[in-house]
């Protein structure tokens, strides 16, 4: 059985459903791995926006797209996502992604909170088009981020109702707090391969 990382699997529901073209916009820019990756997805004619709070990490973005050829589709704001809304129009979005925790080779006392993430994710909730979605990869391994896991998990999982599809995808049997994805699909005339059809491999999937 194979094992997939939850940035992959996130990734997996992402490729799924944006189009050549779309919008899409990371939320926690960090090294720029999810920019890039998005920047693939929506193609020449598409945009990406990537927000992060830290100048180190929109430098690192920048010079990660530069070097994969992708940076005139991309727009870097180095601010808190908690302001998103002020960067994409309402149903602009086909896809919003979030890696919480801290920035990989960084400072791990800047991370994210649960007060910005939620403030973030409420906003998201109107920037997304119908058929797009909303992935996060919460941490509840490091300090503070257990709470914040919980408080997405309880926030995501009570937009569950006729607009939205939410999914937590968990690993089990896990000695320490193991890193999970939650996805929240915009209903609507395309709901994609959001969160059917996948190759789960050891990943147990639940509806919130
Ligand atoms: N997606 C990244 C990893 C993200 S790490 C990659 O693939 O490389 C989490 C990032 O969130 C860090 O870079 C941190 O600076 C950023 N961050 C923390 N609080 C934030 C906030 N309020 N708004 C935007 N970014 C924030």
């Amino acid at each position: 059985m194979t094992s997939i990382r939850p940035t992959e699997l996130a990734h997996r529901i992402v490729r799924g459903v944006l189009r050549e073209g779309d919008l899409a916009i990371d939320a926690t820019a960090g090294n720029g791995h999810d920019t890039c990756f998005l920047a693939k997805c929506v193609g020449a004619s598409g945009r990406v926006i990537a927000i992060d709070i830290q100048r180190d990490a929109i430098e690192a973005t920048r010079r990660r797209l530069e070097s994969e050829g992708c940076a005139s589709r991309a727009t870097l704001v180095n601010g808190s996502h908690a302001q998103i809304a002020r960067h994409a129009d309402a149903h602009s979005a086909g896809a919003i992604l979030f890696n919480l925790g801290y920035l990989p080779g960084g400072d791990p006392a800047v991370i994210t909170t649960p007060r910005e993430t939620l403030e973030a994710l409420d906003a998201c909730r109107l920037l997304v088009r119908p058929g797009g979605v909303i992935t996060i990869v919460c941490y509840p391994g490091h300090p503070g981020g257990d709470d914040e896991a919980a408080a997405v998990a309880r926030r995501v999982g009570a937009w569950a109702h006729n607009h939205w599809r939410t999914v937590k995808f968990t690993v089990i049997g896990t000695q320490r707090p193991a890193p999970f994805l939650i996805s929240a699909t915009r209903r609507g005339e395309r709901i994609g391969n959001a969160d059917l059809g996948l190759e789960i491999g050891n990943w147990k999937v639940s509806e919130e």
